[in-house]
């Protein structure tokens, strides 16, 4: 049996889905991540630098020359440098690696301190600290206290990189004590499991949490055509239940089975292959003109850049807008802030200046009146202008939801799905780099860097011009569809 070698991030892939950790572990070639994980991994990264700013006689453990240089780097520190706090200290014990954020010194012992960008302790943080003390503990260093260190969404940035108050720190010693004694069944497990064959394991809710995993795409190529999965709303026992009765496609799902009505509905609609479209529709016809389309794009940072402004808050740097006349004609505007100040006030700006006194504005979902409100609570001098617009807002997707199902949207009613099965012209497929909201926001920090080159930025610019145009335009296709 061939001993592997663990770290604290296969373990935990092993506890998110064996499957995936035997994947990590053998074919790594197959890996995709989102632009959602790169942004993550962008945030996390951000976070431990502003983490570390707190201790300014912290020192650094380099991974550069690899785990073996960086454990006894770490042991040096310790030995040479007792009281100093040592960042991303490596230990090995049992063949497991872990690297600690922070391993601060303190009487007869020392704290452990995990950073993350979460806003809050989450169940796998737990079993994350677990595992990293067992190892210290192996290792023999004597952890007297564990902390997660997380974000308070709560701080408002004063400016001039003052982060005192970011982060919150929570006592999680009792929490992870508990789960120290099953780290080596744990290791043990994973190891066996790793000297076997691929795992047959379902795609289910674990595939996204608690993080998107990277095989999504190669578990679903040996999918049935409508997995049990794409029912709204799709319990884990529902779905257990039907697998262990040898039910895999939703098609496969006896009449009576299910007791939700939009599960039903799916069923149904997935097993004529016909879409539905109820006669209920045709109100949409009643909207005046000119009709506006509206769709935000936001950013979020985990570390605030503008003053005023909180961990996380949805702050948006662009939107699009068609305005559809009676005659038939459509216009386009749009706006982008490229500046890299603050953009939220502009943007409002902007809008309340295009968008004409009366017509209904559309939106696809809640997002657009959520955004509009945070700018009416952070502008009050706009605030009349802007509820006017909040007043005015139509939202398509329970309209949709209630009265339009297609099969080939696989349970969902996201403009993504529902467009192609609408208007194919549109996919989202046609766009360039950035085709959903994560990959917007991705380009759009590279958009206000410095160091991109203008010629990059204007292409940049260009790909987020379209993607947001693209949604609108999406919109007006949608309702010209239901209104037939
Ligand atoms: S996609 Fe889902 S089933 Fe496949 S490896 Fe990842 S978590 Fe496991």
């Amino acid at each position: 049996m061939t001993k592997h070698y663990l770290s604290k991030s296969k373990i935990m892939a092993g506890r998110q889905c064996e499957k995936r950790l035997w994947l990590e572990v053998y074919r790594s070639d197959l890996i995709e991540y989102g632009s959602d994980v790169e942004q993550r991994f962008a945030a996390g990264d951000n976070v431990n630098d502003i983490a570390r700013a707190q201790y300014p006689d912290g020192v650094l453990v380099s991974y550069d020359h690899g785990a073996n240089a960086a454990v006894e780097h770490t042991r040096r520190l310790l030995t040479e440098q007792p009281d100093t706090p040592i960042f991303e200290a490596t230990f090995k014990a049992h063949d497991v690696l872990v690297r600690v954020d922070v391993l601060k010194p303190c009487r007869e012992g020392f704290e452990l301190i995990e950073v993350k960008s979460s806003t809050s302790v989450k169940d796998h943080h737990y079993a994350d600290s677990a595992v990293q003390t067992w190892v210290l503990k192996c290792a023999g260093i004597p952890v007297k206290t564990i902390y997660l260190c997380h974000i308070d969404n709560q701080f408002v940035y004063p400016g001039n990189g003052d982060y005192r108050g970011l982060f919150h720190y929570e006592d999680i010693t009792e929490e992870v004590r508990e789960l120290i004694r099953e780290v080596p069944q744990w290791v043990q497990r994973y190891r066996e499991m790793l000297n076997s064959g691929e795992p047959e394991i379902e795609m289910g809710s674990q595939c996204e949490d608690p993080y998107s995993c990277p095989f999504i795409d190669y578990c679903r190529g040996e999918e049935t055509e409508y997995p049990l999965r794409h029912l709204p709303r799709i319990s884990p026992q529902l779905q257990n239940a039907l697998t262990a009765e040898g039910i895999e496609d939703i098609r496969d799902i006896p009449e009576g089975r299910l007791s939700s009505a939009t599960q039903e509905r799916v069923r149904r609609i997935t097993i004529t292959g016909e879409p539905e479209l109820t006669p209920e529709t045709a109100e949409i016809g009643a909207y005046g003109y000119p009709r506006y389309y509206l769709d935000f794009e936001t950013i979020q940072f985990a570390v605030p850049i503008w003053e005023g402004t909180r961990p996380y808050q949805a702050l948006p740097f662009q939107w699009s807008c068609h305005i559809e006349l009676a005659s038939g004609e459509l216009q386009h505007e749009e706006y982008l802030d490229t500046s890299g100040n603050a953009p939220m006030r502009t943007c409002a700006e902007a809008l309340i200046e295009t968008i004409g006194k009366e017509g209904p504005i559309f939106a696809y979902g809640s997002y657009e009146k959520t955004v509009l409100n945070a700018l009416i609570a952070r502008y009050p001098d706009l605030a009349e202008e802007l509820h006017k617009l909040t007043d005015r807002l139509v939202d398509l997707l329970p309209i949709v939801r209630r009265t339009y199902y297609h099969p080939d949207m696989h349970g969902s009613w996201s403009i993504k799905k529902v467009l192609p099965t609408m208007a194919p012209h549109l996919d989202y497929g046609s766009l360039g780099d950035v085709q959903d909201g994560s990959a917007a926001g991705t380009t759009y920090l590279q958009i206000i860097n410095p160091e991109t080159d203008t010629v990059e930025c204007r292409r940049l610019v260009r790909e987020l011009l379209a993607y947001c145009e693209h949604d609108t335009l999406a919109m007006v296709e949608l309702v010209k569809y239901l209104s037939k």
